[in-house]
């Protein structure tokens, strides 16, 4: 039998190669041009992101991190404010909330979407609650509607975590402009990454948006009149160019992610895996192909042998990381996500994913399935 060659969880080779002569191209025009910070690169961006998230204005950033930490500036939430929170979900999301002063507040998932749990916010809701930060993990839409109608009762801000699911819609509608303002990573292995750090804001009020130009670049619309103490976080003219470029196969590489979890779902469908679950009004955009088994270890050891990678995403719930240690959860406290995080395997998927490499991924699954130790 020849050798398989090894499946990489994700492999930048294969993205890039694709792309070559436009992201070289974009490169010359940025070198040309000798314009390197705040450019019509980055404009150009811009305006091209935000139509495509059918949104009035987008913001380049630094990073996606700090799109969430900047709109929460920008709304100003800070000390002494509460931001709901997912449980089950990448700490960034956390993070942003701390860094601007305030306390995250987590809510459960849903356990068939691992999205947040419409149902379990409003138990959660103090005087001191300001917003709402729902996350699209995993390249699936949250629940917006359940969860715009609880802010609209309580006058709360949403905020959309929305850097696993560039290009996802919620009943048709893009994600990005479904609350408020939303926080994207560019982050390489997104579903839309630079070749670097990035990140950007989407928002359609123009107010907000406004804010936000200043806040990113030392709270400064004209040179050296400084009216707040804002930050340096922009996007670079490069990666805006290598984005743009990006940009443009989004749709198609999302499509071709929704080929490899069709068929993923498929094949896996008489394993006693528990495959991830769409419900009928989303359309993800699966930046990740989440199974869950109480034999995680084994399966992913098993595909480590025959050369498939796979990753933990997350291993340790935000509550359970020593840099929340201080808000004294214990082991139990949030026991949905804590289940989630200890069973939780990430498949390969990406846009070049051949056919054959995804048969192979099946099988390994299926033969790990009828070998390992059931629990
Ligand atoms: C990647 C990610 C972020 C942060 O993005 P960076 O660009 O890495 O700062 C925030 N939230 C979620 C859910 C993410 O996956």
């Amino acid at each position: 039998m020849p050798q398989n060659k090894p499946i990489p969880f994700l492999d930048f080779a294969a993205m890039h190669a694709e792309l070559r002569p436009e992201l070289d191209a974009a490169f010359q025009r940025v070198l040309d041009s000798n314009y390197l910070i705040l450019g019509s690169e980055v404009e150009q961006f811009e305006n091209e992101f935000a139509a495509y998230c059918d949104a009035s204005h987008a913001i380049g950033v630094g990073n996606g991190l700090d799109a969430l930490f900047l709109i929460l500036k920008a709304m100003d939430i800070g000390p002494g404010d509460e931001v709901i929170v997912p449980s089950n979900t990448y700490i960034a999301t956390w993070l942003a909330v701390s860094y601007a002063g305030a306390t995250p507040v987590p809510v459960e998932p849903d356990s068939a979407t691992y999205n947040i749990d419409p149902a379990r916010i409003e138990a959660a809701i103090t005087p001191r609650t300001r917003a709402i930060m729902p996350v699209h993990l995993y390249g699936q839409p949250a629940d917006m509607d359940a969860i715009m109608e609880i802010a609209a009762r309580h006058k709360l801000k949403v905020i959309e975590d929305a850097a696993q699911a560039h290009g996802a819609r919620y009943r048709g509608r893009r994600v990005g402009a479904l609350g408020d303002a939303a926080g994207f990573s560019f982050y390489p292995g997104k579903n839309l990454g630079a070749l670097g750090d990035g990140g950007a804001i989407v928002t359609n009020d123009a107010v907000l948006a406004a804010r936000l130009r200043i806040l990113r670049n030392y709270g400064s619309s004209v040179k050296y009149h400084n009216d707040v103490k804002g930050y340096n976080s922009r996007l670079d003219e490069l990666q805006a160019a290598f984005l743009r470029a990006k940009l443009k196969g989004l749709d198609l590489g999302n499509e071709r992610r929704r080929a490899v979890a069709a068929r993923l779902t498929e094949g896996l469908s008489g394993s006693d895996l528990v495959l991830p679950f769409v419900p009928d009004w989303a359309e993800p955009v699966w930046h990740l192909f989440v199974v869950r088994t109480l034999a995680r270890e084994a399966l992913q050891a098993q595909l480590g042998e025959r050369g498939i990678g796979s990753m933990i995403h997350y291993p340790i719930a935000p509550h359970r990381q020593g840099a929340y240690a201080e808000m004294g959860l214990a082991e139990g406290a949030l026991p949905i996500a804590e289940a989630i995080h200890r069973e939780v395997l990430s498949l390969p998927i990406w846009p070049q994913l051949q056919a054959e490499q995804v048969e192979r991924v099946i099988q390994v699954c299926l033969e790990a399935a009828a070998a390992g130790p059931r629990a």
